[in-house]
């Protein structure tokens, strides 16, 4: 089932890139796996996907150490604690989740050497008023020229969870005002916009996603 859903999950975003006139493979999928057993990451893993994203650190530390022997870019996409930092710091490639200059210079300063600068996103809060995670948009010229200058970090750009919207017009929306202000910062470092679900993928990638987050429409749904 996991290597029939990954195989559906890349033609439909190879097709959504056509549509959107995108060059091919310029949308990386990320395999959300958290609450999921180690063995469906294997499954994803032997039919080809290498990047897989977790939320809990626990949970995430637990896999990797039954996982040391495979070739993962593993990512770190739930909020982070102050006292985490360092364990992030330690077992990422990648953390989406950084909203706060004290949080991206503690991941700075925990990143041990020996290993490249671990990359980082962004969280921008561009839609739900309610969800604490994330900084405002307005917000984001001055903490992404401060996180810049972290010597052990790479800031590549920002990632967005909006509120759950069903229509596909409200889906595009709050992923088009993040695209174009980010667009408009011109700032060259910036690579990488993680946005797009399992119930929004096709306007995320209409959108100018380049990193797709799908837990659910690659695992099944989640207890
Ligand atoms: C769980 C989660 C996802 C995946 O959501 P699905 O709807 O299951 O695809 C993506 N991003 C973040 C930050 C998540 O916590």
């Amino acid at each position: 089932m996991i290597a029939n859903n990954l195989k559906r999950l890349i033609n439909q975003i190879s097709r959504y890139e056509y549509e959107a006139g995108r060059q091919p493979n310029s949308v990386l999928l990320l395999a959300v796996s958290k609450t999921k057993p180690a063995s469906d990451i294997i499954a994803a893993y032997q039919a080809g996907q290498r990047h897989f994203g977790e939320n809990y650190l626990q949970e995430a530390l637990q896999k990797q150490r039954l996982l040391g022997a495979f070739d993962i870019s593993w990512h770190f996409i739930g909020p982070i604690q102050s006292n985490k930092t360092k364990l992030i710091a330690q077992h990422f490639a990648w953390v989406h989740s950084v909203d706060s200059f004290k949080i991206a210079q503690r991941l700075s300063a925990q990143r041990p050497d020996g290993l490249p600068p671990l990359n980082v996103l962004i969280q921008v809060n561009i839609s739900d008023e309610t969800s604490k995670s994330g900084i405002q948009l307005a917000e984001l010229p001055e903490l992404s020229q401060r996180i810049m200058e972290l010597p052990n970090l790479r800031l590549r750009g920002v990632m967005s969870i909006p509120a759950p919207e069903v229509d596909y017009a409200n889906q595009c929306k709050p992923f088009r005002q993040l695209h174009s202000a980010v667009t408009a910062l011109n700032q060259q470092a910036f690579d990488t916009f993680s946005y797009g679900m399992s119930g929004d993928l096709k306007a995320a990638i209409h959108e100018g996603s380049t990193l797709v987050r799908i837990g659910t429409a690659l695992f099944g749904a989640r207890d």
